[in-house]
């Protein structure tokens, strides 16, 4: 069940700031306040979804495409695609997710580690 009170929803309804790097009708891009890595951009799409399974279950095809049509846009916008970059998503408690509203990271900048 998504958490209407998770600190991405009061993001999305301006209740606390954040640091914009993109924003269009279905989706938001904004720096993490915590980043990993040179660049580090949060993507989230503007619908009430825990995870990358609920978001694709719940929401129609054209707004999936539309979401991941924005990452590449904000890919594009950044820089980053030429010299490469890594999306992560995490999901669930074994996933290690944090913030329980689904979103993808955009780690770029800088080499980015082996996780393992
Ligand atoms: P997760 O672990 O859920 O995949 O990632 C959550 C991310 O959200 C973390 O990288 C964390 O630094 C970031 N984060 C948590 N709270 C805030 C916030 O209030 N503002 C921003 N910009 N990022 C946040």
């Amino acid at each position: 069940m998504y958490d209407e009170n998770n600190i991405f929803a009061k993001i999305l309804r301006k209740e606390i700031p954040c640091d914009k790097v993109h924003e269009d009708e279905f989706s938001l891009f904004f720096n993490d306040i915590n980043p990993q890595a040179k660049i580090h951009v949060l993507a989230i799409p503007k619908f009430p979804c825990t995870t990358f399974s609920d978001f694709l279950k719940n929401v129609d095809n054209e707004n999936i495409a539309s979401f991941f049509n924005s990452v590449q846009f904000v890919i594009n916008k950044l820089g980053v695609e030429s010299k490469g970059y890594r999306l992560i998503t995490n999901s669930g408690e074994n996933g290690g997710q944090e913030v329980p509203h689904f979103h993808i990271h955009i780690l770029a900048g800088e080499k980015i580690g082996r996780l393992r």
